[in-house]
């Protein structure tokens, strides 16, 4: 395990949501934040709203920027996002989850809740100087982020389907010699 249980969640849940902006868009509508937020075995309050949709959108840009960014660079931002929410780490130990940091109350805003738990998380990435598990897509015809928690670095696409196209396109190129 590369990180702890809450920080490997906290990171596949921010990828999934900036991934989602991609083409085509797949956080369109309120039950896809709720498709969301099941998906990746959130409790506390559900996002309902229309606004609750409108923050998640908003905050795929910045958690791109962060998650993408260069260590030094994302200091500062995930420093701001914990100013700006009043983070205040407290272990919690709720439902079937074992002892884990939350920052913010789990009625906050969903949004909130998603940015400063992926703040918590980077703050492990930053610490342990592991900025190269995020990165880009290894795929020419993809810009998604690639999040690679695997023991042997060996992860260098954002999906499977990534890897399979790259891996049909390197076996016909070796074909046409
Ligand atoms: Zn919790
Ligand atoms: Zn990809």
């Amino acid at each position: 395990m590369v990180f702890t249980n809450d920080t490997g969640d906290a990171l596949r849940a921010a990828v999934a949501l900036v991934n989602s902006a991609g083409d085509p868009d797949t956080m369109t509508t309120v039950e896809d934040v709720n498709a969301f937020y099941d998906e990746h075995g959130y409790t506390g309050a559900r996002p309902r709203t229309r606004d609750d949709l409108q923050a998640a959108r908003a905050l795929r840009e910045p958690l791109r920027r962060l998650l993408t960014a260069e260590r030094d660079a994302a200091v500062p931002l995930v420093n701001a996002i914990l100013a700006e929410h009043r983070a205040l780490p407290q272990l919690l130990r709720h439902d079937a989850l074992d002892w884990h940091l939350h920052a913010v109350e789990l009625n906050a805003p969903f949004a909130t809740r998603v940015a400063v738990e992926t703040a918590l998380a980077m703050v492990d990435v930053i610490r342990s100087d592991e900025m190269s598990r995020l990165g880009i897509c290894a795929a020419d015809d993809c810009e998604d982020v690639a999040l690679d928690l695997s023991r042997n670095r060996s992860r260098r696409f954002c999906s499977t389907a990534c890897g399979n196209r790259a891996a049909v396109a390197a076996y016909r190129a070796r074909q046409r010699g």
